[in-house]
């Protein structure tokens, strides 16, 4: 069993846990977004692009953010109980050393993790995290490549997706999105630099605008955009001259050397499972107790349900004070979760203090208590997108209140060093 002791750069009592899965979720917004916007709003889009509107029921919660940032925190640490190895430890005091370092927040301590290997999920930092972090060599490149949005009103009044074929033969989608709007994207350019800065720039938004307009009667132009954002495609370099042509397929590549580590280049979100099952077998020569792939036809948390439509009905007929929309947006982002937080409420009042946008105490807690949220930002943007709604003077209320909640324990698979 490795043993390892980590003390992170701030002081403080706070379980590491907490620490590295928050920093791995605030890189992650930085990854796929802008300052506002986060790669949820990402995976949202990608979830109606591949599933339409009558996605699968354990597709509702696929989309929810917290799931994916817990995944994304679990994936970077690889975290597994084995023999003693110092080359793992020592990737892990710099994963964690990173991790403290991003979060920046005051917490800190000593604490001990048990890990045989690691996996090397950083995506855009995929190829750093292997030269910075690990010290070794990287077999493989990552080309960057930018993709923007563009977040409008709603164009249209149904569910339908749009696949507009642009004259440079690249295709732009325009997606119906949080129910109110319709997401425009995306563009393709090659991106050089930190990815936690990618931002759209002028050319961007023109060019969308342009195939937007160049395909709809009804014509958009820049003081219809209501948000945007931006993210950062980290493709496996084959060396092609055409960003678009550039292969969206993945490549694992197992290092041996000292600590096994395995690294994740390129990929789309819409192969994940596949992608994981062939990580898997990957490793399976280093884990040789593993059982058999099971996901298939597993349910996501919160995914016990018909269908988002059937559920949303369900919501509306024993919830009627939630009304339709936000009905359908639990129905959405929690599914079968949302029971947590709505159970035994019988109106309005009982979702304790608003906070604008159909965002209530109820929903604020229990975000915090069960999805890590820290700040408002998570809230309205990493886990929600309601601050497209909120105001100004609603967004610092809600931030007021958020100092002021309790300290959440997220002690997980990290043990503090008494
Ligand atoms: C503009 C754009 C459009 C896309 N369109 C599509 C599409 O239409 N369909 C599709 O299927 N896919 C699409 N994708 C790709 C999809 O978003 C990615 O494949 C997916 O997000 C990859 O998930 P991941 O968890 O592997 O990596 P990421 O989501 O990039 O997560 C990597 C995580 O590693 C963390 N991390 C990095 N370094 C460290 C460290 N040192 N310590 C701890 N944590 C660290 C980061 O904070 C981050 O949370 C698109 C991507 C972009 C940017």
């Amino acid at each position: 069993m490795l043993s390892l002791s980590c003390r992170l750069p701030a002081t403080g009592g706070t379980a590491a846990a907490k620490t590295t899965a928050a920093a791995a979720e605030a890189a992650a917004a930085q990854t796929t977004t802008t300052a506002e916007a986060t790669g949820t709003a990402e995976s949202a889009a990608q979830q109606h692009a591949a599933h339409g509107a009558t996605a699968p029921a354990s597709s509702a919660a696929a989309s929810t953010p917290a799931a994916a940032a817990t995944a994304a925190a679990r994936a970077a640490l690889g975290l597994a109980h084995g023999r003693e190895h110092p080359a793992a430890a020592e990737l892990l005091r710099n994963l964690l050393a990173t991790g403290a370092e991003a979060l920046g927040d005051g917490e800190g301590g000593e604490y001990r993790l048990g890990a045989r290997m690691l996996v090397n999920a950083a995506g855009p930092w995929v190829e750093s995290f292997v030269k910075g972090n690990a010290k070794r060599d990287s077999r493989y490149g990552i080309r960057m490549i930018q993709g923007s949005h563009l977040i409008v009103p709603r164009l249209n009044d149904d569910d339908r997706a749009y696949i507009l074929q642009h004259q440079d033969g690249r295709i732009v989608f325009v997606l119906p999105y949080q129910q109110r709007y319709s997401l425009i994207g995306t563009t393709d350019r090659r991106y050089q630099g930190d990815p936690s800065r990618v931002r759209i720039n002028d050319e961007e938004i023109d060019y969308l605008l342009e195939v937007l307009n160049s395909h709809f009667v009804r014509q958009l132009g820049r003081e219809d955009v209501v948000a945007t954002y931006a993210g950062v495609r980290p493709l496996c370099d084959d060396e092609s001259e055409n960003p678009s042509a550039m292969t969206r397929d993945y490549t694992l590549d197992l290092d041996r050397h000292g600590a096994p580590m395995l690294s994740i280049f390129g990929g789309k979100i819409t192969t994940y499972r596949k992608l994981a099952e062939a990580a898997m077998r990957k490793l399976e020569p280093l884990l040789p107790a593993m059982g058999q792939p099971w996901t298939a036809t597993a349910r996501l948390p919160g995914g016990d349900i018909e269908s988002r439509h059937a559920f949303a009905d369900r919501l509306v007929g024993e919830y009627p004070f939630l009304g339709r929309e936000r009905a359908e947006r639990f129905a959405s982002s929690y599914g079968s979760l949302c029971l947590t937080f709505l159970d035994g409420k019988q109106s309005q009042d009982d979702l304790g203090q608003p906070f604008g946008g159909g965002l209530t105490r109820a929903e604020v807690d229990y975000l915090v208590e069960h999805e890590w949220a820290r700040t408002s930002e998570d809230i309205l943007w990493r886990r929600s997108k309601l601050g497209l709604r909120l105001t100004s003077d609603e967004r610092e209320t809600l931030s007021r209140y958020l100092d002021q909640h309790p300290a959440i324990d997220m002690s997980g698979p990290l043990a503090k060093v008494s």
